[in-house]
């Protein structure tokens, strides 16, 4: 995939990937056998796939009639068939969505308490405990209103149960692909906007680079939380979404400030082989790189901000001085940035930045003179 122009999806549905455990997989089997899902034949041209993104060896979408029911954070039944899937890793309005469009979900009740207190600053850790075993130990139920999505950003969506997909791996691993009409509320743009170059990462989250020189960095918001491996195993489950909610809502800060300051956005082309590496992950990690794969091309999409994949390569080792532009490994120290040529020196994100906004340019001068 080495195509600059941005995606055009403009039309096209939300789709998100939610990984099925392991102990669903038989389950799938039993799906297709009994022709509950059918396969979906998918276009060999990516780009003439609405489907982009989902990187699978065989898709399939429900038969006439079929409708997923969602019982759970984790849980749903098609035809009957339960099926475990982490159905609370979805973008806050996704989620809210599907909550909201789902009388039999039944969530933890104090999960929202045990959230807000693991992200206080000077909380005891044995209270956080205290809720999350609590929490874990009494019957989920039905919530008026969804937990751990405070609605930061000015995004709407509603779920489209008909179009569930579910897709396995070229390695053989399950996932369930829920879809959604999103829809931007903020009108009109904000003025006084321009091109934002984005590195995007884990420590720091994001750093932003302004056409203008500008820079904003974000940060992840710390968590207190017990041990994982002292909890119960309802409790360690509760860990995981607590953990999950606070990456993304740390990633979702990104996207609000985005809305407001960016006119396109710049950032490299991830570099994650495939999905099956996220298995590998903690929740945080995994709330940050679905952010980065789907939660904010998506975002940004329904935004109407055009965003630009570039080819990675040198982004953070080549000198962005103007006269300069010497390549070295030798001019990255950690998180650091010292040109061995001319002495330039800035934070390795920073230049990341830098590059992306030059290249950027000189992509778009390219397809002018064309
Ligand atoms: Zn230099």
């Amino acid at each position: 995939m080495t195509h600059t122009a941005p995606q055009s999806r403009r039309n096209e549905p939300d789709h998100y990937d939610v990984p099925a455990h392991h102990g669903s997989y038989p389950t799938f089997a039993l799906l297709i056998e009994q022709g509950v899902v059918v396969p979906l034949p998918r276009p060999e041209d990516e780009r003439a796939d609405p489907l982009k993104g989902v990187r699978s060896a065989q898709t399939y979408r429900l038969a006439p009639g079929v409708l997923p029911v969602v019982t759970g954070d984790r849980h749903l039944t098609l035809a009957g068939q339960s099926i475990q899937a982490d159905l609370y890793r979805l973008p806050a309005h996704a989620y809210a969505a599907l909550v909201e469009a789902s009388p039999d979900h039944r969530a933890p009740l104090c999960l929202d308490v045990a959230f807000t207190l693991a992200r206080e600053p000077d909380v005891n850790v044995c209270d956080v405990r205290l809720v999350l075993e609590q929490s874990a130990a009494h019957a989920p139920r039905h919530l008026d209103a969804p937990h751990l999505v405070p609605s930061t950003l000015p995004l709407k969506s509603s779920w489209l149960p008909e179009d569930t997909l579910l897709h396995m791996t070229p390695g053989g691993h399950w996932f369930v692909t829920l879809t959604f009409r999103t829809t931007w509320l903020t009108r009109p743009l904000p003025t006084e906007r321009g091109r934002v170059a984005l590195d995007l990462g884990l420590f720091p989250l994001t750093t932003a680079v302004h056409e203008d020189g500008r820079v904003q960095v974000f940060h992840s918001t710390p968590l207190t939380l017990p041990d994982r491996a002292g909890l119960s195993r309802a409790a360690q489950l509760l860990h995981d979404q607590i953990v999950y909610a606070n990456g993304r809502q740390d990633a979702e800060q990104v996207t609000g400030y985005l809305f407001m300051h960016a006119s396109t956005v710049i950032a490299e082309q991830l570099r994650i082989p495939n999905m099956d590496r996220g298995y590998v992950h903690r929740s945080r990690d995994h709330a940050l790189l679905d952010h980065h794969h789907a939660a904010l091309p998506q975002a940004l999409n329904a935004a109407r901000i055009p965003l630009y994949r570039l080819p990675a390569g040198y982004t953070s080792t080549e000198c962005p001085h103007d006269t300069c532009r010497h390549v070295s490994p030798a001019n990255r120290h950690g998180s650091r940035f010292i040109c061995v040529r001319c002495g330039f020196t800035t934070d390795a994100h920073v230049v990341a930045g830098m590059n992306l906004l030059r290249r950027h340019e000189r992509t778009a001068r390219r397809h002018v003179r064309r």
